[in-house]
């Protein structure tokens, strides 16, 4: 048996190296497609449709961008309707090879315009977030800036997602999920709430997969809160059901999984002798980098210098 880690470098960190994905994050998302079929599944594929599944593909808050690595390594295009990527995020990020990146803001009307521009105003057949905000630590101000994220990102993907798509996004789970649901299910006719084996059981982090995108009647996408209608006025009257929503909870990926709330010793097999891996994408312009420099003297750069004895360079910032 192995401790309880606390370790941001956990099993999942270290495998991300070894199979050369930016993130741990990337596991959760083949997790969630081994469960769900993400990329497969066309509804309304005739019988001289090209073979299903998904061409245009929407990554928002995508840095460093392990899920768009994922996309990019997982989606399968035929040379008429090829695939195609396009990636958001505030940061920039390193290219990647069949990857559009838009350094943007995903509560701007801008951003959205920007991807449909991206796809010739075809619609996405899939979008997926996995945005955060800087967390806190203080768990209902967080909850609540998760939430309005998790908005924003339902509001883009109104711009953008074909009928019938597929959003998947992060949610922190807390006592205002089921409204949250409530307002997804306005949206899309199945909602599912999923926590990946490699998502840490500590985590208040889970994923909404909402399947079949179906607006209501009339709706106009905007970038206001799609709980208000423009009156103002609570849109849930429009849910039959409940408003206060309970949607289907899965825990998804193999349940013989490596856990990620565990610690593993460096050699995992006597087969597999521990060989260490560098970060396969140094960050470009990380958060600490500015630390660093701060804790410097507040120099224009932090090259050649930092903490505890560590340059830059050896803590893998690129252009810094
Ligand atoms: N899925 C990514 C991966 O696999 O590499 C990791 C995403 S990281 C957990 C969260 C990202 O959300 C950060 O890169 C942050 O810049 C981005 N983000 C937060 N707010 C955003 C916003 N309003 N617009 C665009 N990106 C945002």
């Amino acid at each position: 048996m192995g401790r309880s880690s606390k370790d941001k470098r956990d099993i999942y960190y270290r495998l991300a190296k070894e199979g050369g994905w930016r993130a741990r994050s990337a596991f959760k998302l083949l997790q969630l497609q081994q469960r769900f079929d993400l990329f497969c599944v066309s509804p309304n594929v005739s019988p001289n449709a090209p073979p299903p599944g998904v061409r245009r593909a929407v990554d928002l808050c995508a840095a460093p961008g392990s899920w768009s690595q994922v996309l990019s390594r997982e989606l399968r295009g035929t040379p008429e309707d090829p695939v195609q990527v396009v990636a958001v995020d505030l940061q920039a990020m390193a290219p990647l090879p069949g990857v559009v990146q838009i350094q943007g803001d995903i509560t701007k009307v801008s951003t959205a315009q920007e991807i449909q521009r991206h796809f010739s105003g075809r619609p996405a057949d899939l979008v997926v977030c996995d945005g955060a905000p800087d967390v806190t630590g203080l768990h209902d101000l967080d909850e609540y800036i998760q939430a309005q994220l998790l908005l924003a990102a339902l509001n883009i993907t109104t711009h953008v997602l074909k009928k019938g798509g597929t959003f998947v996004a992060k949610i922190f789970r807390g006592k205002d999920s089921p409204l949250l649901y409530s307002q997804l299910r306005l949206f899309f006719t199945d909602v599912t709430c999923a926590k990946p084996r490699s998502s840490r059981n500590s985590s208040i982090e889970a994923f909404v997969v909402c399947r079949n995108y179906s607006p209501p009647q009339g709706y106009v996408p905007t970038m206001d809160n799609p709980l208000l209608d423009p009156d103002g006025v609570l849109a849930l009257s429009e849910l039959s059901g409940p408003s206060r929503l309970i949607v289907p909870f899965v825990a998804c990926g193999d349940l013989s999984a490596y856990d990620p709330d565990r610690t593993y010793p460096l050699q995992l097999s006597p087969e597999q002798p521990y060989r260490y891996v560098p970060p396969p994408t140094p960050p470009i312009a990380p958060p600490y980098a500015a630390a660093l420099r701060r804790q410097r003297g507040g120099g224009p750069s932090c090259k050649g210098v930092g903490v505890q004895g560590a340059s830059c360079e050896q803590l893998g910032v690129q252009g810094a």
